[in-house]
């Protein structure tokens, strides 16, 4: 069995099984293929997704994406683990008091409110967020 996508002159598009490439030739020639919307026989093989393999290595492609942005991200926690001060939920207090009596020069990192961000970028404090995986998920 054999999957194709197909397009038809409508515009519509769809998938339809046939028992080979030969059986499709067969009856495209006889014009045997009709569209779902229109009935139409003016129907062609999409070049778009070929056949099942194709979307599957879309699928793979996206799941390899995802993988290196959470490694990524994993990084680059390691790194503000090592280079930062862990302040928890104090995070919008220790920024202020860091911005306003600039005593200390080292960076800190914790967990913050959307609410808090909103606050602290309005007085100027800047901040970067990122997803944070837990360290189970390792
Ligand atoms: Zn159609």
């Amino acid at each position: 069995m054999i999957k194709y996508s197909l397009t038809c002159k409508c515009s519509c598009t769809f998938d339809s099984w046939f028992a080979s490439s030969s059986e499709f030739g067969r009856l495209m020639k006889k014009k045997l293929i009709t569209c779902i919307e229109c009935n139409s026989n003016n129907v062609n093989k999409s070049i778009m997704a070929p056949n099942v393999s194709g979307s599957k290595k879309i699928d793979n492609i996206n799941y390899e994406f995802q993988k290196n942005i959470k490694k990524k991200i994993i990084k680059y926690q390691k790194f503000i683990k090592k280079n930062c001060r862990y302040v928890d939920d104090r995070f919008a207090q220790e920024a202020r008091s860091i911005h306003y009596n600039k005593k200390e020069t080292k960076s800190i990192y914790g967990r913050v409110t959307t609410d808090e961000i909103n606050e602290l970028n309005e007085e100027g404090i800047e901040t970067i967020t990122i997803p944070w995986y837990d360290k189970t998920e390792n």
